[in-house]
């Protein structure tokens, strides 16, 4: 549960759900992404998934009220800090962290049979740190689990990323496209099983947030179908999880339907800024979509 509560994440968390699914979780991970893309949540919802229990991230049991205070003992964070004599100088992941951090390993986890590493801009290590933590990597204490987070896979030397499994985030940005244009599928799938009056009723109350994210996910929805139609690779789509669906929806459509679409979602954000109630402009869009939709 607890790593089901990160929602732009799909790819991430699809990866790491299904190695705790099938029993294949690796020793070590390296999360990479820009920072702000959640890469430390989704480390710390999976450490108190695999710490949990029950398993699951229960957000009832000790152990996860543990990790969510930040008090488990067998969950290690790391972070850089500065030189200890020089509260200025940069804050750097040193040697000695890892050291110790090594000698606690030794011990048996203090809980249940998992301990789990997180290390934080893991590409401000010292030059020398990496060389201590490659022996962790080629002999890891059994039920240890590491979890290095960091920009790009060239900030640590190849040595150390070449052991870790890849779980690769994308900027925010992308992960809200894949989202609206998610709630722009379901609109469209609540269209065509409750009709429009259906439709409607999800347009109540509808601010203007809720209104441009809906719009944008409209007009994503339409470019994805359109690509998917012109049997583009799934990587291109902005909801790459979904490309079944869109390819689906792409036999239902004709392209001058999504063109009309698509211009009514560009005069739709035209008239949000100018101020035109969000309601009135997301049912003119979803009037659209109604009309051209097979
Ligand atoms: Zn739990």
């Amino acid at each position: 549960m607890a790593l089901e509560t990160i929602r732009d994440q799909p790819r991430a968390v699809g990866l790491l759900r299904r190695a705790l699914d099938t029993g294949r979780v690796a020793h070590a991970y390296a999360f990479v992404g820009p920072a702000g893309s959640g890469r430390m949540t989704t480390a710390r919802a999976f450490a108190q998934v695999l710490l949990c229990e029950t398993g699951v991230g229960c957000n009832r049991c000790r152990a996860c009220a543990l990790v969510t205070s930040a008090q488990h003992p067998d969950l290690y964070v790391i972070v850089p800090t500065p030189p200890e004599r020089n509260p200025k100088g940069a804050p750097l992941i040193r040697i000695d962290a890892i050291r110790e951090f090594e000698r606690q390993a030794s011990l048996r986890p203090a809980l249940g049979g998992r301990r789990v590493l997180l290390l934080d801009d893991a590409d401000r290590m010292t030059d020398d740190t990496p060389q201590a933590f490659l022996k962790f990597l080629e002999e890891p204490p059994p039920g240890t689990v590491l979890i290095l987070v960091l920009p790009g896979v060239r900030d640590v030397p190849a040595t150390v990323i070449s052991r870790c499994q890849i779980v690769r985030f994308q900027a925010r940005d992308a992960g809200r496209a894949a989202s609206v244009v998610a709630e722009a599928l379901a609109l469209l799938e609540a269209a065509r099983s409750e009709g429009a009056a259906g439709l409607f009723r999800r347009t109540d109350r509808m601010d203007r947030d809720r209104a441009e994210a809906l719009v944008d996910g409209c007009w994503l929805l339409c470019r994805d179908v359109l690509l998917a139609r012109a049997g583009a690779p799934a990587a291109l789509l902005h909801h790459a999880e979904r490309a079944g669906d869109l390819a689906a929806e792409g036999a239902r459509w004709t392209d001058s339907g999504l063109l009309a679409v698509i211009e009514a979602c560009r005069l739709a954000r035209e008239a949000l800024i100018n101020n035109v109630t969000p309601r009135l402009t997301v049912e003119t869009v979803i009037g659209r979509l109604l009309t051209h939709a097979a």
